[in-house]
């Protein structure tokens, strides 16, 4: 007998036969003997269209009360599940955040989870009874409803399986495991049979949504086996794994790309100590979140222009945060543009082999895609480019290091 907590995404749990599906699923799980956790997440396409109406409502809107509306999606679902798998005999009951509870901090709309209780998880496990937990969902400090970020029923997920120290966290989606790169876009993509932590990691942060980054975080923090697999078919999934069960590591293991991106050129940048921070201070104040930054060296030594991306709806925050302080951020003009994307490259086997980041330049440039920023880590590459030429960057990237599927003739 094992403890285990399964996940299922929105698409899982679109439509009532889909919950029904989830019911079964669950259900021969119990038969085999096992302890069951669910969480799950709204159904697809449910929080975008209460996101739509907090808009609607208000531009302006207060975080915790969006925070009220978006929680509501999944607690439909939780009921739904819970009454079908009661039809089946299986008894269950639903848990809104709250009623765990799952503690977050005050960071309405993207809470992190301080802590959960299991004390009402372990009671009705104990009763034999399927626990079915809202996703994506908390309670904050100032007692107000938090939910943790979109994605953010895998961490729900995680956070559960490390708090009920439950044996394994099965992530069920609408893919059957984690890919090579999004197989939606690249059809040749291959199947991992295991990723390891940090580079899941590195692939989510970087715009792999198939699972949330927060939620591999924690799992590696906390060793929870996670496991990523179909809610539709019964295949081997992709286990996340650590670096040591890895036996043979590629050199580049995936190719991941985040679309909503934007670019801001600060043009004639006073070139004297203390610039750089001026200029990131009061972006950092309004919790605009820069990632990629670079900066030229300045050729006649006083003056030189910076280059950086933030996330495509903070953009015109962010020009308005810097146009309004430009008198004492002593830069000359502002170039700034939506409508990139960053694309990269993926791999722990990359720290011991040269040559990575040539290949990705050399392939880029053979389909005549202008790079226009780059960042680089020990396991990864990344490079902004026009959001236009994604498919083809990622088809091309994922052709050059070897990954695309090998068809037997
Ligand atoms: P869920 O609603 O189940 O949480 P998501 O839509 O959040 O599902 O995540 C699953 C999606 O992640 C897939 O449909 C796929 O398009 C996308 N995806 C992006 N990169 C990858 C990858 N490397 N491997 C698998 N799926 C990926
Ligand atoms: N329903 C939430 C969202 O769409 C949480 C999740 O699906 O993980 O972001
Ligand atoms: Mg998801």
């Amino acid at each position: 007998m094992a403890r285990i907590v399964k996940k299922f995404g929105g698409t899982s749990v679109g439509d009532v036969t889909r919950i029904k599906n989830v019911a079964a699923r669950v259900a021969k799980a119990v038969e085999d003997g096992h302890e069951v956790v669910v969480v799950l997440s709204a159904m697809s396409g449910m929080t975008n269209q209460l996101v739509g109406y907090c808009r609607e409502a208000s531009v302006m809107h207060d975080a915790r009360e969006y925070d009220a509306v978006l929680a509501a999606g999944e607690q439909i679902t939780i009921g739904l599940l819970s009454i079908c798998l009661q039809d089946l005999g299986v008894p269950a009951r639903s848990f809104l955040g709250w009623q765990v509870p799952v503690r977050t901090n005050d960071m309405h709309g993207a809470a992190r989870i301080e802590t959960i209780e299991t004390e009402a998880l372990e009671k009705c496990l104990s009763e034999g009874r399927v626990a079915v937990v809202a996703g994506f969902q908390g309670i904050a400090r100032d007692n107000r409803i938090a939910t943790l970020g979109r994605g953010g029923s895998d961490t729900s997920a995680v956070a559960v399986a490390a708090a009920v120290k439950a044996d394994r966290c099965d992530i069920y989606t609408d893919v059957d495991g984690v890919y090579t790169t999004d197989p939606r876009i690249v059809p040749k993509a291959r199947k991992l049979e295991k990723i390891t932590y940090e580079e899941m990691l590195e692939m989510a942060s970087l715009g792999a949504k198939v699972l949330q980054t927060r939620s591999v975080a924690l799992a590696m923090n906390f060793g929870v086996r996670v496991q990523v697999l179909s809610s539709f078919e019964d295949l081997p999934g992709t286990l996340v794994v650590s670096e040591d069960e890895i036996v043979e590591q590629e050199v580049v293991s995936g190719i991941a790309y985040s679309r909503g991106e934007a670019k801001v050129t600060v043009v004639g940048l006073e070139d004297r100590p203390g610039q750089v921070s001026h200029l990131f201070a009061p972006l950092a104040d309004k919790n605009i979140n820069v990632d990629m930054i670079v900066q030229s060296a300045s050729e006649d030594g006083n003056r030189t222009d910076l280059t950086f991306t933030v996330p495509e709806d903070d953009l015109a925050r962010a020009v308005e945060v810097l146009e309004s302080n430009k008198e004492e951020m002593k830069f000359l003009d502002l170039v700034y543009r939506a409508g990139v994307v960053k694309v990269s490259v993926v791999g722990v086997g990359m720290r011991s082999h040269a040559g990575v980041a040539r290949k990705m330049f050399d392939t880029l440039a053979e389909k005549s895609i202008n790079v226009q920023v780059i960042s680089t880590s020990e396991i990864k590459i990344s490079v902004i480019i026009d959001a236009e030429y994604t498919e083809l960057a990622v088809r091309a990237l994922h052709t050059a290091y070897g990954l695309d599927v090998t068809t037997e003739a």
